[in-house]
């Protein structure tokens, strides 16, 4: 099963994915983890992309896309995976279609969560997670870019009649049931 987790920044992308992953048993894949644990290590990838991170701007696509169809070749994925932030452009989506077709599956269900901007700022003020990205400012611009790059992307799923729209305001219990009803 393919599942992607797709929402603007605070939403809860990354607490709904890991519920996902123990509740379906299939990896987790989120590339801002990937990019964070890189930039941690100082890997040549790291270091590439650090200062796109903390300006709150997106990875060049060539890149992710890369990292995305490395990773998803590996036989951890072969039952499937949850996407957390992936894909973030309607060029990697095009490029995750395209994959996915190469090897014979498909996305099961596109998850958006839709939370009020006002509470997004809020929640990632008080995530306290220490990211570098999470000051008002880096938030400001992450939610420009969101809207401007990253919406699109629920327009191309919603002509393919994959997107399941969640209110993702509620206890993270509440909105895991949710998505759990959607996708049955
Ligand atoms: P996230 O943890 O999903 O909020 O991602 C943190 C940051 O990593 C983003 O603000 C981007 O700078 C970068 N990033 C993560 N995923 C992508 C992606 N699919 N495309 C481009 N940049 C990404």
């Amino acid at each position: 099963m393919n599942i992607i987790l797709f929402g603007p920044p605070g939403a809860g992308k990354g607490t709904q994915a890991e519920k996902l992953v123990s509740h379906f048993n299939i990896p987790h894949l989120s590339t801002g983890n990937i990019f964070r644990a890189n930039i941690k290590k100082q890997t040549p990838l790291g270091k590439k992309v650090k200062a796109i991170l903390d300006d709150g701007n997106l990875v060049p696509d060539e890149t992710v896309v890369a990292i995305v169809a490395d990773e998803l070749q590996k036989d951890e994925y072969i039952n499937g995976v949850v996407l957390d932030g992936f894909p973030r452009t309607v060029a990697q989506a095009k490029a995750l279609d395209h994959f996915f077709s190469g090897n014979g599956s498909g996305i099961d269900a596109f998850v958006t969560l839709s939370v009020p901007e006002e509470e997004l700022i809020s929640r990632i003020l008080s995530r306290g997670q220490g990211r570098s990205d999470d000051t008002p400012e880096k938030i400001k611009t992450r939610l420009k870019v969101y809207r401007n790059e990253t919406e699109p992307v629920l327009n191309h799923y919603k002509k393919q009649g994959l997107v399941k729209e969640i209110d993702g305001v509620g206890s993270i219990g509440e909105i895991f049931d949710r998505i759990l009803d959607a996708l049955n």
